[in-house]
């Protein structure tokens, strides 16, 4: 029994070393994916329910690894990236890219907002809304085309805090979207305390939005809610004609999601939705 002792801890050493340099080595190259231009973009459209205009695109990181099989989703590497500290400069670099991909549509005449997904982490730095005004100033795209898209759950995480930090950047002219919403626990009354514009309803609300006994209770509250709060609402993840229809009746502005588009790369929105 005691040599079976060993043996298992010696296993566990062994598993432990493993799966530590697993995650050393997705740091290392994730911190090269940086450097050597790996990381992409696609773009989901979004439109508005009355009139089934486009009226913006989120940006949604994808990373090109070499060696792998097609391209990496986000929620194989953001974590890790946000543990490692890694997210911060990957998420400048996303900023930066979804403005100057946004102002090249604006260019050929698009009126689009980018909305773009912004971790915990960048939103507690100090000097986070200066970065914003510096690269809204070199990319040259107007500050109410920027969308930063926070959870819920980020945004609570110091109230005070995120509180000025959004300020800040509504001064700036950018505006604020809640992401997840509803999947978190924070107290709607607090959220009403935040500058925010625009709230998506999470993907698993909308699910909910059909024929086979789901009864969508959960979205359609939430969008009634955010009304009562004079926010603007996007529902995430709508797949069918039939959740857009049930959307539309509960006074939803607008949509996302395969219906409309999965996220491709910027190349092929410009074909498809910006006469390029
Ligand atoms: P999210 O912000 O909630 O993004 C929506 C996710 O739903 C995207 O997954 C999108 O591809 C997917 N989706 C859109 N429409 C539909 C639909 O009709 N049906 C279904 N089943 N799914 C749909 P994706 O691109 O894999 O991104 C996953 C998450 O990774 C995002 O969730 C976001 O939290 C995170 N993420 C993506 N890009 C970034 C980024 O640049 N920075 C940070 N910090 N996080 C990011
Ligand atoms: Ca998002
Ligand atoms: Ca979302
Ligand atoms: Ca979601």
């Amino acid at each position: 029994a005691k040599s079976l002792g060993k043996n298992r801890v010696s296993v566990y050493d062994l598993e432990m070393n493993r799966l530590s340099e697993a995650r050393f080595s997705l740091e290392q190259r994730l911190r090269l994916a940086l450097d050597r231009g790996e990381l992409v973009l696609h773009y989901q459209p979004q439109a508005e329910l009355s009139s089934g205009r486009i009226i913006g695109m989120e940006a949604l990181i994808r990373w090109n690894a070499p060696g792998a099989s097609g391209l990496v989703p986000p929620v194989e590497f953001i974590p890790v990236a946000e543990e490692c500290g890694l997210i911060v400069p990957i998420g400048q670099w996303v900023l930066g890219e979804a403005c100057r991909q946004n102002k090249a549509w604006y260019d050929l005449g698009q009126r689009w907002t980018v909305s773009v997904n912004v971790s915990a982490a960048q939103l507690m730095r100090s000097g986070f809304p200066e970065e914003v005004r510096a690269v809204l100033e070199q990319t040259g795209l107007p500050p109410e085309l920027l969308i930063l898209e926070i959870t819920e759950t980020a945004a609570v995480r110091d109230l005070e805090h995120t509180r000025r930090m959004l300020l800040d950047l509504a001064q700036l002219g950018v505006s604020i979207s809640l992401d997840d919403f509803g999947t978190g626990y924070s107290s709607l009354g607090l959220i009403r305390q935040l500058p925010v514009k625009t709230i998506k309803i999470d993907r698993s609300f909308v699910q909910e939005m059909t024929d086979e006994g789901g009864n969508g209770a959960i979205a359609e509250a939430l969008i009634t809610l955010a009304l009562s709060f004079g926010m603007g609402t996007v529902a995430e993840g709508v797949e069918t004609e039939e959740q857009r229809e049930r959307l539309a009746r509960s006074r939803c502005a607008a949509i996302q999601g395969y219906l409309l588009s999965r996220p491709v790369p910027a190349q092929t929105i410009t074909k498809k939705f910006a006469g390029g």
